[in-house]
């Protein structure tokens, strides 16, 4: 079987494309929709993150402000600055980039950000109303893993998808996601590691999310032929004395028994900072309307 590789460049290509309308809708009645960027400390890949994210918006002629704060900044200052960014109404999208220094409490830090700011979609107010069915500010990769889905035509509505990972951010909206009525309509299994015979349950699936974060562990005896395989992992690992970026999906072995495959690099991860744009787009729509 050939299997299809579902390119996150092409998905978000198409995302941007829908975009543009919108953005110049939005500046003909004198908004440019706006994201603050939070990066405390000096940690590289976080540095590399908050920079792809910030150069997205700038060509794409939105607004995007930088706030670095030191590694040992106190967290009353870091909230303050939270509660400035808050009350700026140029400003429509507030991210703070993870992890932060352990003397500061992230979860008292996200919860202080206005939930209709919160592009990153971790607020539990937003969070309470994707679990009921209304979602606002979803998290972006769950979010571009419903795009990349749609975008590549495969559809959800009556299959099994089966999630292997909970976490806040990826693995329970996903579940989440796929299985509302109005989006995916799936039957849903959401897998972890105190799943019991992780086996039985993935070669079931007919669309598998890979989000574990364990590099390369779904192999072809995971799953069934023809399956679709969403491969979220990101792990840098050592193989023949150079470093690589490798996803939680061995894709050399499940090449050929997989209906589609997202690739790693170029697949979910593209889409992240896609719909990190479309959040706050919306966010400006929203305070707009
Ligand atoms: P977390 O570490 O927060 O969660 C991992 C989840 O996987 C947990 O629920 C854990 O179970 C479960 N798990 C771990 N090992 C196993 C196992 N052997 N069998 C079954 N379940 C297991 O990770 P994230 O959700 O933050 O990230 C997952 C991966 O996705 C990482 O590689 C990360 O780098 C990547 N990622 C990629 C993004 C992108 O843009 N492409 C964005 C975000 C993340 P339990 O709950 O029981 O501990």
């Amino acid at each position: 079987m050939d299997t299809k590789i579902l390119s996150g460049l092409d998905a978000s290509k198409a995302l941007f494309g829908g975009l543009v309308a919108r953005i110049d809708h939005l500046k003909s009645k004198g908004v440019t929709p706006g994201l603050a960027a939070v990066l405390v400390g000096e940690n590289p890949a976080s540095e590399i993150y908050v920079r792809n994210k910030t150069k997205k918006f700038e060509s794409l002629g939105l607004k995007s402000d930088l706030f670095r704060l030191s590694k040992d900044v106190e967290e009353t200052e870091l909230l303050k600055l939270i509660e400035d960014l808050n009350n700026n109404n140029e400003i429509h999208g507030i991210l703070v980039q993870l992890p932060l220094p352990k003397h500061i409490d992230s979860e008292k830090v996200l919860n202080a950000i206005s939930p209709t700011k919160d592009v990153d979609g971790f607020h539990p107010e937003n969070a309470g109303l994707l679990s009921i069915g209304k979602p606002r500010f979803v998290p972006c990769t769950p979010k571009g893993i419903m795009f990349i889905l749609k975008h590549f035509n495969v559809d959800l509505n009556g299959k099994h998808v089966v999630v292997i990972g909970r976490s806040n951010i990826v693995g329970r909206p996903i579940s989440i996601l796929s299985s509302l009525k109005t989006l995916g309509n799936a039957t849903v299994t959401l897998c972890h590691s105190g799943t019991k015979d992780l086996k039985y349950f993935s070669k079931q699936a007919d669309v598998l999310i890979a989000a574990l974060g364990s590099p390369e562990f779904v192999d072809a005896s995971y799953i069934k032929d023809g399956a679709c395989l969403i491969d979220v992992g990101i792990n840098r690992i050592e193989k023949d004395g150079k470093s690589r970026i490798v996803g939680d999906v061995n894709q050399e072995s499940v090449t050929g028994i997989a209906s589609s495959l997202t690739p790693v690099p170029k697949g979910v991860g593209p889409m992240t900072i896609a719909m990190l744009v479309e959040n706050t787009v919306l966010s400006a729509e929203l305070l707009l309307n």
